[in-house]
């Protein structure tokens, strides 16, 4: 029969060297490479240098035996499968054997060729398969951790997505577009769960003075300055954002229109000592006037745009007060001035 391409290597240990020379010419004939060895030992050194897939021993043999060869293959390679061969009237040892992790067995004279060869097969397509096991959950392991990474760098880039959508870009405070939903969705859970909540629209007092006497850049600085002023006198919990050129808008959740007044003074106060510096040779005083808008836990509910109309149609009055002021807002549309 002409010889196959190797299927794998086959390590045949028996110390009776006619054993090795029969198992040897099957199984070279059934395309396996194989390894002979004559003792437990020189089998462990043959082990330790060479691919071996499979492993076909002798139980008794001089020095070491096939069961201590067995557990010591085992702690080299836990997965390595491992044939013995024994005597007809060995039953006990087969399942000692057995019992400690052998594949399975073949009974000596080893005269029945084909049910070696099958033992063998079979033995080696299992090996096969545990390596492509082994393989495959390395590979998944490997793809898991790649697809965990690349997900938490997805929310990641997200957030950041959601944060610049939000953000106004000269102060780097929120946007026109993220207080439309911030303030409509505080509304809502303001009316479902009768909170008290308010609304402060902040406007710089002659600004366009600033910009016709020192430039747009120099108003600019202006704008930052005051925005970062804005911030440090509001809360975590209030949201600022630049409603448009020099405007500001901030919303006070849990806070009623009286208790915003207090807000509102520290900022128009923190805004007026404030010292601006527009150009390296230029610094200015500034004032902004101030419009509010508030409902109490009590009050019926209240649409964004409303809030929005009662501070808009305040601050103008606190414009027309003479600025550098602020303005409750009335839904009745009876404001009352406040301060300065
Ligand atoms: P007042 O509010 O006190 O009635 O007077 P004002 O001069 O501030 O009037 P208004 O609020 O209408 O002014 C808007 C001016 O703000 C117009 C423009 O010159 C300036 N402005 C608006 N947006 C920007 C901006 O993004 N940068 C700069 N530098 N200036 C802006
Ligand atoms: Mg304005
Ligand atoms: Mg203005």
């Amino acid at each position: 029969m002409a010889q196959r391409t190797t299927k794998g290597h086959i390590l045949v240990v028996d110390d009776e060297e006619t054993i090795v020379t029969v198992v040897t010419d099957i199984l070279l004939n059934e395309g396996y490479t194989v390894l002979p060895a004559y003792s437990g030992e020189e089998a462990l050194d043959i082990f330790a240098t060479n691919k071996v897939d499979l492993v076909l021993t002798d139980i008794c043999m001089g020095g070491m035996d096939g069961f201590e060869l067995m557990k010591r293959l085992q702690l080299v390679d836990s997965t390595i499968n491992t044939i013995v061969m024994t005597g007809f009237d060995s039953y006990d040892t087969v399942l000692t054997a057995l019992q400690a992790g052998a594949y399975d067995y073949l009974q000596k004279p080893l005269d029945n060729h084909p049910a070696l060869v099958a033992s063998v097969n079979r033995a080696y397509a299992n090996a096969m398969l545990q390596h492509e096991n082994t393989h495959l959950l390395l590979q998944l392991e490997g793809s898991h951790e790649k697809l965990s990474k690349a997900n938490r760098r997805l929310v990641e880039v997200n957030h950041k997505l959601k944060r610049l959508a939000a953000t106004d870009t000269l102060t780097l405070l929120f946007n026109r577009r993220y207080f439309d939903q911030v303030l409509k969705r505080e509304a809502d859970r303001r009316n479902r769960y009768k909170l008290p909540l308010a609304l402060v629209m902040l406007d710089i007092d002659h600004f366009k003075k600033i910009n016709d006497t020192h430039g747009h850049e120099a108003g600019d600085n202006a704008i930052k300055q005051i925005s970062t002023i804005i911030s440090d006198c509001a809360r975590t919990a209030d949201i600022v954002a630049r409603y448009g050129g020099e405007e500001f808008v901030i919303v006070l959740p849990q806070t009623n229109a009286q208790n915003a007044t207090v807000f509102a003074e520290r900022c128009r106060v923190a805004i007026e000592e404030a010292e601006y510096i527009l150009t390296d040779d230029v610094t200015v005083n500034l004032t902004a006037s101030l419009g509010l808008a508030g409902v109490d836990s009590d009050d019926p509910a209240i649409t964004a745009q409303e809030l929005i109309s009662i501070a808009d149609k305040a601050l103008y009055k606190a414009k027309a007060n003479g600025r550098n002021s602020y303005v409750i807002g009335d839904r009745l549309g009876d404001d009352k001035q406040e301060a300065a």
